[in-house]
C-alpha cells in the first residue's frame, strides 16, 4: 500500500496546553485526562452515559502467551491484517523469531488528533533475546514506518534491507537523535542470510510502486515460508511477463510449505493496470502539453516520480520538485543513483521564470486533497510562487483514497475555476495500484503452490475474498487460514498441519501522539472524541468549609457544548442546582469529602443537561475551598 497522511492540522498548528499554574487550592476532578492515570492503571471508569456512546479502544493488553513447542513453526501477524496499514508478521522456530516489516498506520476519525497507530510488539517483548532480525520488504511507511518507536522496546536486533528501503529508514532515523543507532545490514535480490543451522533468509525482487521491493523466503527444515510483501505482476493483456514468470516458476520448483501475500487489492477483477501504461500515458502528456505541467501525486510512487524526471529529461523540459515528502523522497533518489543523469533536470522554482512555460514540469504532493500539501495551496492562491492559468495542464497522478472524496472534489473545483485544464485517473489512465487484482492473486499461488495459505495486509472481508481464490488454486480446505491481528498460527506435525490457536497474541492498538508511544492513550482519545461531539462544561463552586455553602453563584465555563450567550436561562438553572446539589450533599458532613460532592455534581448536571439539550458534555466541577 502507499499510505497517505490523511488531511489534517499540521503539528505545528496544534494548540499547547495551557501551562498556568493554579493560584487557589482546587479540587479538579480526576477523571479528566491531566496527567492523573499512570501507566497500566485501569482503574479510570468512564460514566455510564460516556461510555454508551464513546467505543473504547483497545490498549496493549499485556497478555503472557504459550510459549512454542520444539518442531513446530509459529506465524504471527502482529499488524497488517483486519486493516490496511501498520503491517508487521513474525516467524518463530525453536529459539529463533524473524520478523518482517513494523510499520505505521494513519489513523482516522476514530483516533482524534493520534499521528499513528503501530503494531502492539507485547509478544516481542517478552521474547527479545530471540529476535535474529528485521527484514524490511519495501520502504513504504505502512512496512517501516514503526521502526524508530519500536526498535528500542525489541532489543534493536540487526535490520536487513535493500538500499532504497534503507536510505529511507535511516533517513527518518534522523528525526529521532536520542534513539540508540540502528544496526543496518544492507541485502540485494540474490543475498542469502543464515540465520542458524537450521534456517536461511532469501530475497526475491517483486514488483510494486518503489524500486527495490522484496519478497522474503524463510527456508525451514519444513519447506520455505514466503512472504512476498506488497506486489503486483507486470503483465501484457493479462500475461505476465517473461521476468515474472520466470522468477515464480523457480520457487514453484522448491519445498513451499506456507505462503502470506498481499490481499489490498483481490476484491477487484482481472489484472492491476500496469505501471508501464501508465508512464506511457505520461509520457505523451508531457510531450503534448503547450503550457505548463502540474502533476500531483503521491511521494510514496517512487517509480512514477522517477520516471517523469526521466521524461522530461528526454523531451527537453525541466522540472520543479514541490512538497516536503515529494523532495526528500527525490533527494533520497539522487542520492542512490537512480537520477543520475536527470541531475540538471531539477531546478530551484525560484529559477521557473527564467523558463518559458511549456518547458516546466511540477511535481507536487497533495494529489489527495491534503490542506497542507502543495496542490491545496496552488487550488487556494496562496502558493508564493505558482499561480493558475486557463494555459496551466493539470494531472492528478493518483486514485482517490476511500474518506478523501470530499476533499479531492474540492481540490478539482477550485483548480477548475481558475480555468486549467485537469486530468484525473477517471479521464485518462494516469494512475494504477501497486497491488495485485484478483487474476493476479490466483496466479502468483497457482505458480508458489504451497501448502499452506495465509493473506495478509488487507480489511478481513479481503482477506476472505483472497482465501476463496486460494482455494480455487489448489489449497486444500483447511489449509488456509484467514488471520486476524495477535493470531498464533501453528504449523505442527513436521509441517503436516496448520492450526490457529485459541489464545492470542496481545495485539492492542498503540498509539502515538506527538513524540511518546502510550499504553493508556484510549482514555486520552475517548475524551477527545466525546469533547469534539459534545463539548465541554466547566463549573467552578467556592465552599466555605465551616459551612458547607456555596460562597457566591457558581461560574460556568464552557466550550462546543451550546452557546452561553443564548442560554442564559439554562445557565441560571444550573447555577441553581449546582447550589443545591452541594448544600444536599455536604448536609452535616465535617470534614467535607470534596470527591463525593464533585461525583454529586457531576450526576445531578450531566441529567440536567441532557434533559434539557439531549446533549451530553463532559462535566468538570472545580471546587475552591476558603
Ligand atoms: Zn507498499
Amino acid at each position: 500500500m502507499t499510505p497517505q497522511k490523511p488531511n489534517r492540522r499540521a503539528p505545528q498548528q496544534r494548540r499547547k496546553p495551557s501551562a498556568k499554574k493554579p493560584t487557589q487550592k482546587k479540587h479538579i476532578q480526576k477523571r479528566s485526562t491531566t496527567g492523573t492515570q499512570k501507566s497500566g492503571q485501569r482503574k479510570r471508569v468512564p460514566s455510564r452515559k460516556s461510555s454508551r456512546r464513546i467505543p473504547i479502544i483497545p490498549g496493549r493488553q499485556n497478555i503472557k502467551t504459550a510459549d512454542i513447542r520444539q518442531d513446530d513453526i509459529r506465524i504471527i501477524t502482529l499488524g497488517g491484517v483486519e486493516e490496511i496499514g501498520k503491517n508487521m508478521t513474525i516467524f518463530e522456530y525453536k529459539d529463533s523469531i524473524i520478523i518482517v516489516d513494523a510499520g505505521i498506520q494513519f489513523p482516522g476519525g476514530e483516533a482524534p488528533g493520534v499521528d499513528f497507530i503501530i503494531p502492539d510488539t507485547t509478544y516481542l517483548e517478552q521474547r527479545k533475546e530471540k529476535i535474529k532480525g528485521l527484514f524490511i520488504t519495501h520502504g513504504h511507511l505502512d512496512h517501516i514506518g514503526g521502526i524508530p518507536y519500536l526498535m528500542d522496546k525489541i532489543g534493536n536486533p540487526p535490520i536487513y534491507a535493500r538500499p532504497l528501503s534503507a536510505a529511507f529508514i535511516k533517513k527518518r532515523q534522523e528525526e529521532f537523535p536520542h534513539l540508540p543507532k540502528i544496526d543496518m545490514r544492507l541485502v540485494e535480490k540474490d543475498s542469502k542470510i543464515k540465520i542458524t543451522d537450521e534456517l536461511n533468509m532469501r530475497f526475491f525482487s517483486v514488483t510494486h510502486t518503489i524500486p527495490d521491493a522484496m519478497g522474503v523466503i524463510l527456508e525451514t527444515p519444513q519447506g520455505n515460508i514466503i512472504h512476498t510483501g506488497d506486489l503486483k505482476i507486470d503483465h501484457e493483456s493479462g500475461v505476465p511477463l517473461k521476468f515474472e514468470l520466470e522468477k515464480f516458476a523457480k520457487i514453484g520448483k522448491e519445498n513451499n510449505l506456507c505462503l502470506l501475500t498481499d490481499s489490498t487489492n483481490v476484491d477487484k477483477l482481472g489484472y492491476s493496470f500496469p505501471e508501464r501504461e501508465v508512464h506511457e500515458n505520461l509520457k505523451r502528456i508531457i510531450q503534448d502539453t503547450n503550457g505548463r505541467l502540474i502533476i500531483g501525486t503521491f511521494a510514496s510512487l517512487l517509480e512514477r516520480i522517477v520516471f517523469i524526471i526521466k521524461a522530461a529529461e528526454k523531451l527537453g523540459k525541466k522540472v520543479i520538485v514541490d512538497g516536503r515528502s515529494m523532495k526528500v523522497n527525490v533527494e533520497i533518489a539522487k542520492e542512490l543513483g537512480l537520477l543520475q543523469a536527470a541531475k540538471h533536470v531539477l531546478i530551484p522554482i525560484e529559477e521557473m521564470e527564467q523558463h518559458s512555460p511549456d518547458k516546466i514540469i511540477i511535481l507536487a504532493t497533495g494529489a489527495q486533497g491534503d490542506a497542507y500539501a502543495a496542490l491545496m495551496r496552488i487550488a487556494n492562491k496562496q502558493h508564493k510562487h505558482i499561480k493558475i492559468g486557463p494555459a496551466d495542464t493539470i494531472v492528478l497522478s493518483s486514485s482517490v483514497i476511500p474518506g478523501n472524496e470530499r476533499d479531492v472534489q474540492k481540490l478539482k473545483d477550485n483548480l477548475a475555476r481558475q480555468g486549467a485544464k485537469l486530468v484525473h485517473y477517471t479521464i485518462a489512465d494516469v494512475h494504477s495500484s501497486g497491488h495485485a487484482y484478483k487474476e493476479e492473486a490466483g496466479w502468483i499461488i497457482k505458480m508458489i503452490k504451497p501448502r499452506f495459505f495465509i493473506p495478509i495486509h488487507g480489511y478481513h472481508y479481503m482477506l476472505r475474498v483472497h482465501a476463496e481464490i486460494a482455494g480455487k488454486c489448489g489449497i486444500k480446505p483447511g489449509n488456509t487460514v484467514v488471520p486476524d491481528n495477535g493470531m498464533l498460527i501453528d504449523i505442527t506435525d513436521k509441517g503436516k498441519k496448520i492450526t490457529p490457536l485459541k489464545k492470542k497474541a496481545s495485539a492492542g492498538i498503540v498509539m502515538v501522539d506527538g513524540l511518546g508511544t502510550g499504553d493508556v492513550k484510549e482514555v486520552v482519545v475517548r475524551d477527545r472524541k466525546a469533547l469534539a461531539e459534545d463539548g465541554m462544561f466547566v463549573i467552578v463552586a467556592v465552599i466555605d468549609v465551616k459551612t458547607g455553602k456555596v460562597r457566591k453563584s457558581p461560574d460556568i465555563i464552557s466550550r462546543g457544548f451550546i452557546y452561553l450567550k443564548e442560554s442564559q436561562d439554562l445557565l441560571n438553572q444550573t447555577r441553581l442546582l449546582v447550589k443545591k446539589t452541594v448544600e444536599d450533599s455536604t448536609g452535616n458532613m465535617h470534614p467535607i469529602n470534596f470527591d463525593y460532592v464533585k461525583d454529586n455534581i457531576r450526576d445531578k448536571i450531566g441529567s440536567f443537561l441532557f434533559n434539557q439539550t439531549k446533549k451530553r458534555p463532559m462535566i468538570l466541577p472545580v471546587i475552591l475551598e476558603v
